[in-house]
């Protein structure tokens, strides 16, 4: 056969970049291939989608397509896949792979960005190690020649991880993941409701054959009373187990029972726990009206939500990066998420590693397949275990171990601070601390507490707290009032009620109200206790930590808002929405919501407005209306922080659009306001709250026993817990007041979000402007 005749070099020898999704679907997918395609055109090189995944490699031709920056304008806020994906039999094969190496190298492509779950993965890696014996075999066939192979001979295998079991080893989150958990805690908030109506039972299936993690967070996020993990089967003696806790949680008030169990659960025996067995066990030994929900497809339906968006971005730009950078011996990279860090891991390690727990569990070594998912998966487990189960005796400290825990929330509501109240509750409980609420901030404490019916000082029940998990707003009160208002009075309820440690729930406000406790212990011993602060602001501004609780919430309402935005803008044609975003004096919401949204421009307080700033961004949106073609979503948003200028506000930067425009196009204003502080918390929110709830009492635990003055000498009793890069960790008070705070316009020093901005800009196409 004679070989294939290839397009002629390109003259200006650009990379070119092949970009698939391949495997099951999920949120996030498109987002990873926009930000693919727009990265790989502001690097210079040329992007091609490979439609159908795998299949569309093996069928080349049309199937392997140029993209443009435009093809995928609106991409993000699409659900599923637009570029198709498809499992693949043909390149399971080695002749499927012979004909899509050859596909690659007739279309010029040498580097290919998978985004996929492990199963694509594995095939990536397959192929790039085939990769010099599929070149042989394509010469020695004489389908291509030695000088057409030659510039092929590397092949850059880049993975993108897209999967809604988050079921990859070496990674805390895979596209998607977040979303399907969305959907998963939507339906049983909506279950939750019917069954407490009722008093019945459900249980509740949910995705994940060999991975639990949906399951586990489900569990954790709407407070289910069991879960079934593979991973992780329960005791042998699981049925009594189960009845025993349920029939618990019943005598102490509860009118409702969740049970979810994976689709892959099963016993230590490997045998199937299906929800039909479970759904006689409730039946028959509790008497409970027992209904079965198996939520399907609704799983992997719809758009992404704001984390997923922001991950497939932020990975599919790292991916460009991560090609760009290899070399021959450069090992294929995964791109990885690591609590709040996007790190490269090697493919080949990733998916070994994911195959082994599937293998661990055949071989019912479960404490190995729970060793292997990463360290938050178990913490998130202790989390779940500790906060939900009633009565459990083994967990209870001694009596000279027992504390009186002070719970209060401080500042504007954020989503997810029932649920750190609730998780703090339920570990107080379940070790033998006294959860006290303090009701409505200090200005609530101070305010006569005994003159209030309830007093606003309240020991917290397990059934008080129990359905909170998924509240939104602040069940105990929260106030913005700070200790220095009256400390004389603060200190004197510490002392009256006994308060032996404190955990605070709040943004800001909160912050400065344990810096002033700290150090106001020099003139009050009822200070000289343990306190921990959890930082919970949609601004997330507080030093010590890069995520808030709450700011996931409120990325969400504000996409959610953003999107109806974008239609009518897109309805309308020609029309720019100027949205002003919450956030106080930091961008970070205003700046991840542009990264989630493609916003054309995104103002912050750090950078702040000029004149020559809105005169480019002026250009940039004559010339993005001038090309306009009607695509799908094609409204545009530009962001703007509350604070980012005094003079520029969001009127009159809409007003100055619709003045240069010249009737060309024209502009809208959008004020979400207290809508960004969302309805119900996200499950990010809600699980991060549950397992830094949990962390921060086993932190104020520690001191129990210790003298005032010991506690007060040690730096880490007055502290705040946080994510620091790919780390959760405990941060002195003194230290972060004193070097990391920025007190003047109350957010951290250095804002790890900052460099995020680029890349916004970079992908809608601001930056050639901004030159
Ligand atoms: P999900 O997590 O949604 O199941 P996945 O990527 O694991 O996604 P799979 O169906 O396992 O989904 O794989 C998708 C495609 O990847 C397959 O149809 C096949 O074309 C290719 N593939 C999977 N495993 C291999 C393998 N071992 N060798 C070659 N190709 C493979």
């Amino acid at each position: 056969m004679a070989p294939t005749e290839l397009p002629p070099p390109l003259p200006s020898k650009k990379r070119r970049i092949g970009v698939m999704t391949s495997g099951g679907d999920a949120p996030g997918m498109n987002g990873a291939v926009r930000a693919v395609v727009r990265m790989s055109i502001a690097q210079n090189c040329e992007v091609y989608a490979i439609y159908e995944g795998y299949e569309g490699l093996v069928q080349g031709g049309d199937m392997i397509k140029e993209m443009g920056w435009d093809d995928v304008r609106g991409f993000l806020s699409e659900g599923g896949t637009l570029i198709g994906t498809a499992r693949c039999k043909s390149f399971m094969e080695r002749p499927g792979r012979l004909i899509a190496a050859k596909n690659m190298i007739v279309k010029g492509i040498d580097a290919l960005i998978i985004c996929g779950g492990d199963g694509s993965l594995t095939g990536a890696d397959k192929f790039r190690k085939e990769w010099p014996g599929l070149l042989e075999e394509l010469i020695q066939k004489q389908e291509l020649t030695e000088e057409q192979v030659e510039p092929f001979k590397h092949l850059n295998i880049v993975g993108l991880v897209g999967s809604i079991d988050n079921d990859l080893s070496m990674t805390d989150a895979t596209i998607g993941c977040y979303s399907s958990l969305g959907r998963i805690c939507e339906s049983v908030d909506y279950i939750d409701a019917t069954a407490f109506s009722h008093q019945r039972a459900f249980v509740i299936e949910v995705m994940g054959r060999h991975c639990g993690w949906l399951a586990l967070m489900a569990g954790v996020s709407c407070g289910a009373d069991f879960v079934f993990l593979p991973e992780n089967p329960p005791p042998l003696d699981w049925e009594d187990d189960m009845c025993k806790i349920i029939k618990k949680h019943r005598e102490l008030g509860k009118r409702k029972t969740i049970v979810i169990v994976a689709e892959g659960a099963h016993d230590r025996y490997l045998k199937k726990i299906s929800p039909a067995h479970v759904r006689d066990l409730l039946t028959n030994k509790l008497h409970l009206d027992t209904r079965i929900t198996t939520l399907g497809h609704v799983q992997r339906g719809g758009t992404a939500c704001a984390y997923d968006r922001m991950l497939s971005t932020l990975q599919g730009a790292e991916a460009v990066k991560a090609v760009l950078e290899a070399t021959p011996e450069t090992p294929s990279p995964v791109i990885c998420m690591i609590e709040n860090k996007i790190v490269r891991r090697p493919l080949l390690e990733a998916v070994k590693q994911t195959h082994e727990v599937a293998e661990a569990i055949a071989a019912k070594d479960f404490d190995r397949a729970m060793s292997l998912r990463d360290a938050e998966f178990a913490e998130y487990y202790q989390a779940y275990q500790i906060t939900t189960a009633a009565n459990q005796p083994q967990l209870l400290l001694p009596e000279e171990k027992r504390l009186r825990v002070g719970i209060i929330h401080v500042g504007a509501p954020a989503g997810g601070m029932n649920a750190a109240t609730r998780a703090a509750v339920a570990y107080c409980l379940a070790r033998g601390h006294t959860p006290v609420a303090l009701h409505n901030g200090f200005p609530g404490l101070c305010r006569h507490h005994d003159d209030e019916p309830l007093g606003s000082v309240r020991e917290v029940t397990w059934l008080d707290a129990e359905s909170w998990a998924s509240k939104g707003g602040s069940e105990i009160g929260t106030n913005r009032g700070l200790p220095s208002d009256d400390i004389e009075t603060v200190a004197m309820c510490f002392a009256k009620y006994k308060i032996q440690a404190l955990f605070i729930v709040g943004g800001f406000e909160a912050f400065t109200s344990v810096s002033e406790l700290r150090k106001a212990r020099e003139h009050y011993s009822a200070f000289k206790i343990p306190m921990v602060i959890l930082p919970a602001t949609v601004s997330n501004n507080v030093p010590g930590t890069e995520y808030s609780i709450g700011s996931d919430t409120c990325l969400n309402a504000l996409i959610q808002y953003c999107d109806a935005c974008r239609q009518s803008a897109s309805s309308s044609r020609r029309r720019v929405f100027v949205i002003e975003t919450q956030g106080g004096a930091s961008g970070y919401i205003a700046t991840i919501a542009g990264l989630s949204v493609g916003a054309l421009a995104v103002y912050t307080p750090e950078e702040g407005i000029n004149i020559k700033m809105l005169d480019r961004d002026i250009d940039h949106l004559r010339e993005t209306f001038a090309k306009d073609k009607g695509q799908r979503n094609a409204g545009k948003i530009i962001l703007r922080n509350e604070k980012a200028s005094k003079t520029y506000t969001t009127e009159i930067i809409a007003g100055m659009i619709r003045e240069e425009a010249r009737g060309r196009f024209e502009s809208r204003v959008g004020v979400p306001g207290h809508f960004q502080q969302g309805t119900t918390p996200s499950p990010m929110d809600r699980v991060r709250a549950a397992r830094f709830g949990v962390k921060s009492l086993q932190h104020l635990e520690k001191f129990a026993g210790m003298s005032k003055d010991d506690i007060a000498d040690d730096p880490m009793s007055a502290a705040v817990i946080g994510i620091k890069g790919a780390k959760v960790l405990f941060s002195a008070m003194e230290i972060v007041e004193k070097k990391e705070t920025d007190w003047k316009d109350r957010r951290p020093k250095d804002e790890f979000w900052m460099g995020l901005k680029e890349i916004v800009d970079t992908l809608s196409g601001r930056s050639k402007f901004l030159k």
